[in-house]
């Protein structure tokens, strides 16, 4: 059997006819750039996540780096402020900080879960730190309750990465209402994914709201009048139109991640392999299976050799990296011990029952 780690053209086969439909008609409508397909989505996002505000931006980084940015223009933040994120993110979460002269500070996590860990975060506050950019990596919501008291009792902002994890549920709240503000990446492989780049901002701040609108417009007021220097950033008409599709499925996509997710938690066994912790229900829409193993290489070799496609997310942590290296860290003991044994497995909406059983024996039976 042969297994891509991801078919993106298996996954978009499903609604095919439906994003047909509305691509061709945002093409006869004339309408490309801000128009009706854009408020729609952004409205049905904004009620999804239950939040005031979504604004529909042309990336996952553009989204992050708008955050911050219209924190800088409202004075909230400012040059040098210290932002605590992880190192074993997407360079994406590092690069919105660095963009806007802030100073990121990695701090290190959870074994278990791939998250932040609280405790360390708590070690790296100063008076310098100003946020607190919390990625929900693998699709997994980060130990928000703990991080928020954090940010609480040091008046931190609480910036929500979220690219991984739409439709992820933390006790009744989804992933997007968590925190000050939200950035969505819908790049094709993300649990909602357009058909090209695009992003999105979610918040309840209408100031921050109102702000990030304007930057992501050239900075502009009214019609010709430009305060302040922005930039341009749009979800374009196409890919709004395309999301509405998407976003109707979201909710079955991801329980379809969690249906092949619970088959891997029942059926992997395999003492050199260690499965990931879900801490809650639903608090995982499986953006990632991300399973950690001594013997990695060998592993990924011999699932190769079997058909069986793997991807490590991600080989390099951020502070490795060139770019990067000279930034301000913690002790990250568990984020460089685990960049050594963590192996992404298949996990796709499209994925056959049999093909995940396939997966499981293979991973069984490896020693
Ligand atoms: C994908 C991703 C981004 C960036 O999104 P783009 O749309 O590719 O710009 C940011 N952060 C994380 C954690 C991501 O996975």
């Amino acid at each position: 059997m042969k297994i891509p780690f991801l078919s993106l053209q298996r996954e978009n086969e499903d609604h095919f006819d439906e994003i047909c439909e509305q691509v061709q008609k945002t093409i006869r409508s004339g309408f490309y750039i801000n128009g009706d397909q854009v408020k729609t989505f952004e409205n049905q996002y904004a009620e999804f996540c239950d939040v005031k505000h979504c604004i529909g931006v042309a990336s996952g980084l553009d989204a992050l780096r708008l955050i911050f940015r219209a924190y800088i223009e409202l004075d909230i933040l400012k040059a040098g402020d210290e932002v605590i994120l992880p190192a074993n993110t997407f360079i994406a979460s590092a690069l919105s900080i660095t963009e806007n002269d802030l100073k990121p500070v990695f701090a290190d996590i959870n074994e278990n879960t791939y998250n932040l860990d609280p405790k360390a975060v708590s070690k790296l506050i100063t008076k310098k730190t100003k946020a607190i950019l919390a990625v929900h990596l693998y699709g997994q919501i980060s130990e928000i309750d703990q991080l928020k008291e954090l940010a609480t009792a040091n008046n931190l902002l609480l910036v929500e990465d979220a690219a991984q994890a739409h439709g992820a549920i933390y006790n009744g709240v989804k992933a997007g209402a968590l925190g000050n503000a939200a950035a969505f990446s819908f790049y094709p492989t993300k649990n909602m994914g357009a058909l090209g780049d695009s992003g999105a901002i979610t918040t309840n701040c209408d100031q921050l709201a109102k702000m990030i609108r304007s930057l992501a417009n050239y900075g502009a007021e009214t019609r010709n009048v430009y305060p302040i220097r922005g930039v341009n950033s749009r979800l374009d008409e196409i890919q709004a139109s395309i999301l509405t599709v998407k976003l109707k499925y979201l909710v079955a996509t991801n329980k379809k991640k969690q249906k092949i997710a619970n088959i891997y938690f029942k059926h992997l066994n395999n003492k050199k392999i260690d499965v990931p912790c879900v801490k809650y229900q639903d608090s995982h829409v499986f953006y990632q299976f991300v399973i950690q193993c001594e013997n990695r290489n060998e592993l990924v070799k011999y699932l190769g050799q079997e058909g069986i496609e793997t991807q490590i997310h991600y080989p390099i942590n951020i502070c490795k990296q060139k770019s990067f290296k000279d930034e301000k860290k913690g002790i990250l003991d568990k984020t460089c011990l685990l960049e050594n044994k963590i192996l992404s497995i298949p996990i796709y909406a499209s994925l056959k029952e049999e093909e995940v059983y396939y997966i499981v024996e293979k991973i069984n039976k490896h020693n």
